[in-house]
């Protein structure tokens, strides 16, 4: 725990917390929608500095990023909480700090917004200092860390603290974000930050609204200023049936990301398992035929590089050149099996916009 950044305070022992779009105004002992910073006598807290729930080292490929250093580690580290309460989400007993039951959810609606309503967020975790984050990462060989399974943003003072100390040590930082910090957030993070993916969950305002308690054009915008701003940008699309299935939404986020942000940022679609998600069990798993029309929506729309995601020995997992359509890399589940030269078509010469280094 320690006194957050990036907010305001104001008269009457109020304070605003400026880290990401919900600019939650508390008083004193209320925690913002996050549920992780607290008013506490004037000053706001992050509570959870420091407290890592989660700690492994995985394949780059399950953050998920394909076209930034392939083949390689990433130590992946997150804190508990998120800022959004997604109804599909399949981390909520981390990201939404309830380990057995399952609590309301925060009343977007009710003109409570901005303030947790249930105290019973538990913090259950490991204390780590940051200098013990980049040691395990650089000790297991991993190339990055990753700031991932809950949202970084929420986690952003201690997260900001380990991109730091990551540089000196020759690691890249990656986030794996809803994109749903404020600007000040981003312009903090953007110095320290290498590569990052990007939910863009629903091109509606409405269904973003009500599955998960926040707005669209935010998450637009700061994807347009993460790819004007030259990161490596990936964008993942879960497909919920009943949320996600409409062609023409689909076919609105690949025209964004084409039109908005370049035809050579990945757009990874995944499969959606009702049973894993915080409270959409009675909905269907993501069909086949959903999943080969995103895919067509992706190509006809421009995109160079469309990936599916949580599915077995599917081709679309592999990295094809858009040139020609030559095999370039080959995955298998999170692994690569084959790759030739540095990103470079073996049969035409093309060179992809992977990064390696
Ligand atoms: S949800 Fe959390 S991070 Fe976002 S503004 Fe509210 S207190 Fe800050
Ligand atoms: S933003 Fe991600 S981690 Fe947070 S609730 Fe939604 S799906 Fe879960």
């Amino acid at each position: 725990m320690r006194e957050a950044g990036l907010y305001k305070k104001l008269p009457r022992c109020l304070v605003q917390c400026c880290l990401c779009r919900h600019f939650c105004r508390l008083s004193e002992n209320q925690r913002g929608l996050c549920g992780v910073r607290q008013n506490q006598a004037g000053l706001l807290v992050s509570l959870n500095y420091g407290r890592l729930i989660a700690r492994a080292v995985d394949p780059v490929e399950k953050k998920p990023l394909f076209h930034f250093l392939p083949g390689t580690a990433a130590y992946s580290i997150a804190a508990v909480g998120c800022n959004l309460c997604c109804a599909n989400c399949q981390n909520w007993q981390i990201s939404q700090g309830i380990k057995e039951s399952k609590n309301p959810r925060p009343d977007f609606a009710s003109g409570t917004r901005g303030v947790r309503q249930e105290n019973n967020f538990l913090f259950p975790g490991d204390d780590v200092s940051v200098q013990e984050v980049v040691a395990e990462a650089v000790e297991s060989g991993c190339r990055s860390i990753a700031y991932t399974y809950t949202e970084p943003t929420i986690f952003f003072e201690y997260a900001l603290d380990c991109m730091k100390l990551a540089r000196q040590h020759s690691l890249k930082n990656i986030w794996v974000s809803n994109g749903y910090m404020s600007k000040d957030c981003l312009n903090e993070i953007l110095p320290w930050l290498d590569a990052i993916n990007v939910d863009l969950k629903f091109f509606d305002e409405q269904i973003y609204w009500q599955n998960c308690g926040c707005h669209l054009a935010p998450i637009l915008e700061n994807l347009q200023r993460l790819a004007k701003a030259g990161v490596n940008l990936e964008v993942t699309t879960l497909l919920v049936p009943g949320q996600t299935d409409k062609l023409d939404q689909l076919g609105d986020i690949a025209d964004f990301i084409a039109t908005e942000l370049s035809p050579d940022v990945p757009w990874h679609i995944s499969k959606f398992s009702p049973e894993i998600s915080y409270l959409l069990q009675s909905y269907q798993p993501t069909p086949a035929g959903l999943i080969d029309a995103a895919y067509e929506a992706g190509l006809k729309a421009g995109l160079s590089y469309v990936y599916t995601g949580n599915l077995l020995n599917d081709g679309r997992e592999n990295t094809y050149c858009p040139c020609c359509r030559a095999l370039v890399i080959r995955r298998r589940a999170y692994e690569i099996t084959n790759y030739s030269l540095a990103g470079q078509c073996p049969k035409c010469g093309y060179q992809l916009p992977l990064k390696f280094e």
